[in-house]
């Protein structure tokens, strides 16, 4: 299994050129199996790119699972100008897995933030065949792979997801916010991962005043993968102010804590 980051930054697009190294593109993450077929979470800016990826490698796939943690802005903004989508002969499967998903059309999310006030191109006019899928179980099996997910707190809901694919485990989690201390239950979740993808958009001290946002500190994150004994751990969803310099201190500091803890970088990719 391999994991490729496309999006990194949290809440908007940065493009100044003191962020290149970090990425300024929003959430998007591709998952390559060891059988070459692809999946995608979240389709923040990053997303853009991916698809003109797939698009010039002349990509083959009939079908396509983009899986969404949650559906806040820089998680779904990328997604009309994902070019595969344009494909008429492809399905692409949007999938929103979970028990208690606040969310009431799911179809409606993608029509909406396409409608002729916000985007010329309409969602029905894309070309591809889109199945909307809200799954209101936990677990679930793809294609052999083991798909787990917890609700995570975060306004408006979020999802971690856990796949387990021949024996190789990762574990995302964005857009989560511990309490005074971290749910046992997540804990669980990522127990013993080959790889943990956690938000840490936060300082201790930003933490402090952006309690309620739905985020983690980097600490938080570092806690976490202590506590579930990962193998590595991908600190991702950087704040929009945090530029290169200072996330490049960051990850230091996180590695004399966690030694094989990274922050996450745009095109950054992991071999499981
Ligand atoms: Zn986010
Ligand atoms: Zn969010």
């Amino acid at each position: 299994m391999k994991i490729k980051f496309y999006g990194t930054r949290a809440s908007i697009p940065v493009c100044d050129w003191k962020f290149l190294e970090f990425g300024g593109n929003t959430t998007c993450i591709k998952l390559t199996r060891d059988n070459g077929r692809i999946a995608i979470f979240d389709a923040g800016s990053g997303i853009r790119k991916l698809g003109a990826e797939l698009t010039n490698e002349s990509f083959s796939q009939d079908q396509l699972f983009i899986a969404f943690t949650h559906f806040h802005w820089d998680h779904i903004q990328g997604f009309p100008f994902f070019t595969p989508a344009y494909n008429p002969n492809l399905i692409i499967n949007i999938l929103a897995m979970g028990r208690d998903r606040e969310i009431e059309n799911l179809e409606g999310i993608f029509k909406d933030q396409m409608k002729a006030e916000y985007f010329p191109i309409p969602l029905q006019a894309m070309g591809a065949k889109f199945n909307f899928l809200q799954i209101e179980q936990n677990e679930i099996e793809i294609n052999d792979v083991l798909v787990q997910v917890i609700k995570q707190n975060h306004p408006g809901g979020s999802y971690g997801y856990r796949l387990k694919d021949n024996d190789k485990c990762f574990v995302f989690c964005t857009d989560i916010e511990h309490g005074e201390s971290i749910r046992p239950e997540i804990v669980e979740f990522c127990k013993d991962a080959d790889l943990l993808v956690h938000d840490g958009q936060y300082t201790n001290e930003e933490l402090e005043s952006h309690r309620g946002w739905g985020h983690s500190s980097m600490d938080q994150a570092i806690e976490v993968a202590e506590m579930a004994k990962v193998k590595k751990l991908i600190i991702t969803h950087h704040d929009p102010v945090h530029n290169d310099v200072f996330l490049a201190k960051v990850e230091k500091e996180c590695q004399k804590k966690y030694p094989n803890c990274f922050l996450a970088r745009e095109g950054m990719e992991i071999e499981l």
